[in-house]
């Protein structure tokens, strides 16, 4: 039984990448009923633009979206299989801060070196967190290009 969600809002070419990336309505309404019963949410503070995400099972998705009077706007969602391993995030040798900033701590993103898994393989990337509550930040190039490429290896190996 899939809750009874807000409206979704999609433009017919995210619609299109969508299709592409096989995220159907359910996880993006998985992610969003996440984010709201969390107040684990990113905002960017020059398009006020909303991220979130949420695993179900093996698979991470993001979306990024706007609230639109009653309805949700999405501008965009990936997904990933890589897991994140929570709570190993350490300084990153290079130093950069995002201007996405986590709504919960209210502190900007900055780049740490986190834990990613997958297939038993384990590896330590920059990536950026927060560093309050250590959650971390796919981007969707992260998502689509590097991690894509890195889970595409180990299957193959
Ligand atoms: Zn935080």
């Amino acid at each position: 039984m899939v809750k009874e969600g807000k409206r979704l809002l999609i433009d017919a070419d995210v619609q299109a990448v969508l299709e592409k990336r096989g995220i159907r309505e359910e996880d993006i309404q998985g992610v969003l009923d996440f984010g709201e019963e969390t107040g684990n949410v990113y905002i960017h503070p020059d398009t006020g633009h909303l991220l979130s995400y949420f695993t179900p099972a093996t698979t991470t998705y993001w979306v990024e979206f706007g609230r639109d009077g009653g309805a949700y706007r999405i501008y965009r969602a990936y997904s990933h299989r890589m897991e994140i391993l929570h709570g190993f995030n350490m300084p990153a040798k290079k130093q950069q801060t995002l201007d996405w900033t986590c709504m919960k701590c209210d502190r900007r993103l900055e780049l740490a070196t986190v834990k990613l898994k997958y297939m038993e393989e384990t590896f330590g990337v920059d990536i950026p967190a927060c560093p309050s509550c250590q959650r971390i930040f796919v981007s969707e190039e992260d998502a689509t290009q590097r991690m894509a490429q890195a889970e595409k290896m180990l299957e193959d190996k």
